[in-house]
């Protein structure tokens, strides 16, 4: 399974993933079309599908423009309202692109039916906008207990599994967490890194459950009061 990032925005990603045994390509979270249909034409790929985590326009807002572009299938949460969505996804369904099998977790908190999309054999997973590296979304519709059961939930995947978020917002987190947890070295460590990629350019994504499970304060938190204690804190810092 290949996996490109295509920058849109100020900061969001739209991933396009592709196996190259069956020659299929899948883009996960297109929140603008022309963007990510010109990356898959230049590398000669044909994108088949549109796999959304939630809602938000800045990750479907392209769903039309490549559907029509392409003929392509939409899949996306089945709770929500997702432009051209032809099929429902929901806890423990699966999904394929080739022989690559992915299943579908339920990781509501950022919205209220926000998925995850996981490979088990390729050994990576779509988040969205529920955990990023060192950090987590806001909480717009969730409370913060179903928040924490969601990032309980991806903590508890395979460490070396590589996770593909819908933003870069690393350093924004990194220099919380440090704030955060004043005596925790892999968050100084991280930090510093980080600094560095975003210094020359760099993306800093997808990060590792093994890594977040080190620095991310919201995965850390003991429980959910401790997790609310932190998001509050988070929406103020600066
Ligand atoms: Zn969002
Ligand atoms: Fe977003």
């Amino acid at each position: 399974m290949e996996i490109v990032a295509v920058p849109v925005f100020t900061d969001n990603y739209i991933w396009l993933v592709h196996d190259a045994a069956s020659g299929e390509t899948a883009v996960v979270d297109p929140g603008d079309g022309a963007p990510a249909l010109a990356e898959a034409e230049r590398r000669g790929w044909t994108i088949g599908q549109v796999w959304n985590t939630h809602w938000h326009p800045d990750h479907t807002g392209g769903n039309l423009a490549v559907k029509q572009a392409t003929g392509c299938l939409v899949l996306g949460p089945a709770t929500e309202n997702i432009a051209g969505i032809d099929i429902k996804l929901g806890e423990g369904d699966e999904l394929r692109l080739g022989d690559q099998v992915g299943r579908v977790i339920e990781i509501p908190g950022h919205t209220l039916g926000h998925i995850a999309l996981v490979f088990d054999e390729a050994n990576v997973a779509f988040v969205g906008d529920t955990l990023f590296a060192m950090g987590c979304g806001r909480l717009f519709e969730g409370t913060p207990q179903q928040m924490f059961s969601s990032l309980s939930k991806l903590a508890a995947l395979p460490a070396d599994m590589q996770l593909y978020c819908g933003h870069e917002y690393t350093l924004a987190n990194a220099r919380f967490a440090a704030h955060a947890e004043p005596g925790n070295a892999a968050v100084a460590e991280r930090l510093a890194r980080t600094e560095e990629l975003r210094a020359a350019g760099t993306i800093t994504l997808p990060t590792s459950v093994a890594e977040e499970r080190a620095t991310n304060p919201f995965v850390r938190a003991g429980d959910w009061e401790d997790f609310a204690r932190l998001r509050a804190a988070k929406d103020s810092f600066r």
